[in-house]
């Protein structure tokens, strides 16, 4: 494909740190952040087959969902900029000016941005709502929420064959659960996945059945999720974690993004302090933004 450059395979990276290996662990960074700067981690993975099957039907705007920070809706913007696609991103809830950051940034690439109050966002994958959108905007490949369809799992199994050391367990901090979805089906037997929920809430499991069973014909019994880490909810967070940040930061040289994979990371922490892995565990956690 034309397009942009990116780097793949992303960098696999062992951390050396005593607080993994005095349990015995070896933890390694899958660094999916580094993929590129404009479209990182997952959300590259997620769009790749979305944007071959756009282009495949013919069809050149993408039409998606998100709210007003999100990095789906961002990642949207810079693949449709680099791979020849108008977009349209369909923002929850009123419209701020000046834009914030996010925003202003998809508007910089092209992004055309609609508001839907929260109501009618709320039921924007029923008949009403995305007729409505397609009757403005005529003909467009729509991409659910975060991105998360079959095309989305499929492009995330891929992340899987990149990893070129034995590993036990693959972890990875969910929002609508995609990248789990797709990263469980690319495991081999005995392999597991570890999903931590950046958000509060107990749906994300029955989204990531649903979606392997759209993606691959049935749900897979080699992940689970973890809900302890959400650090109050989506978006928020505590001292605790700000200090885990920083820590980890120091040590390691590496500033971790804290809606999602700060929270994962603290998880992983915490659970080896559990003893929750088995000593000898090898643990690849997928720095995904
Ligand atoms: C979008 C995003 C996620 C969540 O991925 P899902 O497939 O929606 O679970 C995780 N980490 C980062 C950095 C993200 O931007």
């Amino acid at each position: 494909m034309e397009g942009v450059s990116l780097r793949l395979p992303s960098p696999l990276v062992e951390l050396d740190d005593e607080r993994i290996a005095r349990h015995g662990l070896r933890l390694f960074l899958k660094r999916d952040d580094l993929i590129n700067p404009e479209i990182p981690g997952n959300k590259w993975r997620k769009l790749k087959y979305n944007i071959a099957v756009a282009k495949a039907a013919g069809v050149s705007t993408l039409l998606t969902f998100g709210g007003a920070y999100s990095n789906h809706i961002r990642a949207t913007a810079a693949v449709g900029h680099y791979y020849g696609f108008q977009t349209i991103g369909v923002i929850r809830g009123e419209e701020h000016l000046p834009l914030n950051e996010s925003l202003a940034y998809a508007s910089s690439r092209g992004m055309s941005l609609v508001y839907l109050d929260r109501t009618t966002y709320r039921r924007k994958t029923s008949p009403e709502v995305t007729t409505k959108l397609l009757e403005r905007f005529g003909d467009c490949y729509l991409i659910p929420e975060g991105g998360s369809n079959s095309a989305a799992a499929r492009g995330c199994v891929e992340l899987t064959g990149e990893i070129d050391v034995p590993f036990d367990v693959l972890c990875c901090a969910c929002g609508t659960g995609g990248t789990l979805a797709g990263i469980s089906a690319g495991l081999n037997p005995g392999q597991r996945a570890l999903g931590f929920a950046a958000l509060k809430g107990d749906f994300l499991a029955a989204d990531v059945v649903r979606l392997q069973r759209d993606s691959f014909g049935e749900p897979l019994g080699n992940w689970s999720i973890n809900t302890e880490f959400h650090f109050g909810g989506f978006a928020k967070r505590t001292a605790a974690l700000d200090t885990f940040i920083q820590d980890f930061g120091r040590r390691h040289g590496v500033t971790l993004e804290w809606v999602y994979v700060a929270k994962m990371m603290y998880g992983i922490y915490a659970l080896a302090d559990r003893g929750f892995f088995p000593p000898g565990s090898r643990i690849v956690a997928v720095v995904t933004g």
